[in-house]
């Protein structure tokens, strides 16, 4: 975790302070050494949030983007009293979910009924399998263009062969990272595709973006997913000419 309670404040870890899980309200130890992302640690072994996995550097520095009031946010549904910590919760209303390892399908569709306008971002360097699917992404995407101007908004009949299979059915938009922990350096493509929910004349609407056009797209909240359901709807009403790009 990034963040801690030291006397009821939300804090960084600071060497030698002890501070309280957020969540479980467990004492929490600092980890301030040289090569690791700064971050606290559970002191022992307590029952925190099921949904919470063993982080990465990779993970901690998604967080580490977004300001320490937005990261790790505690959600209660005051109906059925289940609770949960976000990675991170933007002043705007959207949650960002950080998902290195696997992730049942039931699990995740829990996460999307629990937070709704939510935004995946996905470890896509994990798998060796999908790290290689993603390299033929320019002959697998077709461009929109409207009014003879580029969108960078691309259609595909093939997103089975470029995105991981148990991502596809997800009901809210996915950020694709191939730049994780396992990421091949040489040959990984350095943006990150956005893959939309739902589909356009039975394809796939992708974007990929820099890293900074992600930023700039959840602070505009132009991926919120009331945004995102209108483009889709944008798109299948054009009459657009496609070509490859
Ligand atoms: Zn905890």
């Amino acid at each position: 975790m990034l963040t801690a309670l030291i006397e009821g404040i939300r804090s960084r870890p600071i060497p030698g302070a002890v501070g309280h899980c957020p969540f479980c309200n467990s004492e929490m130890i600092p980890r301030c050494g040289e090569i690791r992302v700064h971050h606290w640690a559970h002191k022992s072994k307590v029952d925190c949030d099921p949904w919470w996995e063993p982080e990465t550097d990779w993970h901690r520095n998604w967080k580490n983007e977004f300001p320490l009031g937005w990261q790790e946010r505690v959600f209660e549904d005051h109906d059925t009293g289940e609770r949960h910590i976000a990675d991170v919760y933007t002043l705007a209303g959207l949650t960002l979910e950080v998902q290195h390892s696997h992730l049942d399908p039931k699990e995740r569709r829990a996460r999307e009924a629990f937070y709704k306008n939510m935004l995946w971002v996905v470890d896509g360097s994990r798998l060796k399998g999908n790290r290689s699917k993603i390299l033929g992404w320019r002959g697998a995407l077709t461009e929109i263009f409207h009014g003879g101007q580029r969108t960078n908004l691309f259609l595909t009949s093939e997103a089975n062969e470029l995105f991981p299979s148990d991502w596809l059915e997800s009901s809210v938009p996915i950020c694709f990272d191939y730049m994780g922990p396992n990421a091949e350096t040489s040959s990984a493509p350095t943006r990150l595709f956005l893959l939309y929910p739902g589909s356009v004349r039975g394809r796939r609407l992708v974007e990929p973006l820099t890293r900074d056009e992600l930023l700039r797209a959840i602070y505009s909240e132009r991926v919120h997913i009331s945004a995102v359901r209108s483009v889709l709807k944008n798109v299948l009403r054009l009459r657009f000419s496609n070509r490859r790009c």
